[in-house]
């Protein structure tokens, strides 16, 4: 079964798409957190982090760079961002397809 976030990547399901390589997409959250709140996808589908190799993790380079990019797209580069990436239950992946969610526009408050 294709993950959701493919289902998005092949343009069966809507996302309001605002960067895409051939290696990364991401789109706005359906549930916004913040007031930016971006997630930014491998389009090669993993599902967890405990799920990466040498090989497969290196897509992650390519999704920190988008953050980069995203982030100054959207004037937050300088008034701060947070990256996150969360691993099975404890952490509440609820789509098991590996992404960074982008958060910020807004002061944050403290990491919980
Ligand atoms: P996780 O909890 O796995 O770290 O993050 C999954 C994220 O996907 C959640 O923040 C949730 O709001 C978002 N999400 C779930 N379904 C959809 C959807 O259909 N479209 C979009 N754009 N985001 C979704």
């Amino acid at each position: 079964m294709p993950s959701l976030f493919t289902k998005i990547i092949r343009r069966e399901i809507p996302a309001k798409i605002v960067y895409e390589t051939d290696r990364v997409i991401a789109f706005h959250d359906i549930s916004p957190m913040a007031k930016v709140h971006i997630l930014i996808v491998p389009k090669q589908e993993t599902a967890t982090i405990n799920d990466f190799n040498e090989s497969s993790a290196s897509v992650m380079a390519d999704c920190f760079l988008a953050a980069k990019q995203i982030a100054q797209d959207f004037g937050i580069a300088e008034s701060g961002y947070r990256v996150v990436m969360n691993c099975n239950g404890d952490a509440g992946q609820t789509v098991f397809h590996v992404h960074l969610h982008l958060l910020g526009g807004e002061p944050l408050g403290g990491f919980a």
